[in-house]
């Protein structure tokens, strides 16, 4: 586990057994890329000088030598991240030391604000009820309710595989059979008109076609950033192929225009008077 991984993408009250991790919490310098909600992209953030060098000494059980550290068995630790552009963009953690375990119990902007900040304008792309289950899923999956909030993401997933098989219908014709296939089948029969990282992975989504019951924690965590980046890329996809449309309608209105310009200087009402 990486302290990234440890301070902003795991979830708040789990005891973790990362001694190795003890020394950079409590008063080490620590740098890490993350999505900045503030900045609306990806920023590096540091520690916060005076944390590195004039940090509290944590309560220590086991006398308070601030260079014993390895007998420190307890101590409450912040940390303060800035964002490299601007210094008012602040990520804060409080993190415990609790028998030899650490325990993050504090974190703002929460690891969902930091998802659903990254989600940018994929978001709106959604529809209103659609845009409220991808909040939904992703808070759940940040506080460590993978099950929950890939269920919610696979709705969305759902949904967009289904639009995606009107449009391509309307474009090649009735596909046979669609109903009765998996989830697997559907994204090969619908391949020409997904984005390639979809078509190409068929095989990943047979777990969008496993029972709830049959799902488990660890590959609902594994799976979800997957099926996220699929639903984000078929959306711009679809808003690719939107603007292109409207790009099309634009110039299609104004030939119309000069044309109805150029009939109208040829053949004006007063022509033959002259
Ligand atoms: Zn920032």
């Amino acid at each position: 586990m990486t302290i990234r991984t440890f301070l902003v993408e795991n979830g708040l009250y789990q005891p973790i057994d990362a001694s190795f991790l003890l020394d950079q919490v409590e008063d080490g310098r620590i740098t890490f890329d993350a999505y900045c909600p503030e900045c609306k992209s990806s920023s590096t953030f540091k520690r916060t000088i005076a944390e590195v060098k004039d940090r509290v000494v944590p309560i220590s059980l086991a006398g308070n030598s601030p260079t014993s550290r390895s007998k420190r068995v307890a101590g409450f630790m912040p940390v303060t991240m800035i964002c490299s552009r601007t210094v008012a963009h602040i990520i804060r953690f409080e993190v415990e030391l609790s028998n030899g375990k650490l325990v993050k119990y504090g974190q703002s902007p929460s690891y969902a604000d930091i998802l659903i900040g990254s989600l940018g304008t994929d978001l709106k792309e959604l529809d209103k009820p659609a845009q409220r289950e991808l909040v939904k899923a992703l808070r759940l999956y940040s506080s460590d309710a993978a099950i929950g909030g890939f269920v919610y993401l696979r709705r969305i997933f759902e949904n967009l595989i289904s639009r995606t098989k009107i449009a391509h219908e309307a474009e090649h014709g009735l596909i046979d059979g669609y109903d009765a296939l998996r989830m697997k089948g559907r994204i090969q029969v619908l391949a020409p008109s997904l984005p390639a990282l979809v078509a190409e992975n068929a095989a990943v989504w047979d777990i969008l076609s496993a029972g709830v019951h049959e799902l488990a924690e660890a590959d609902c965590r594994r799976y979800f950033p997957f099926v996220q980046s699929a639903i984000a890329q078929i959306l711009e996809r679809e808003a690719h192929i939107r603007r292109a449309r409207e790009q099309a309608d634009t110039t299609r209105k104004a030939l119309q225009a000069i044309l109805s310009e150029v009939n109208g200087v040829a053949s004006p009402p007063h022509d033959a008077d002259d």
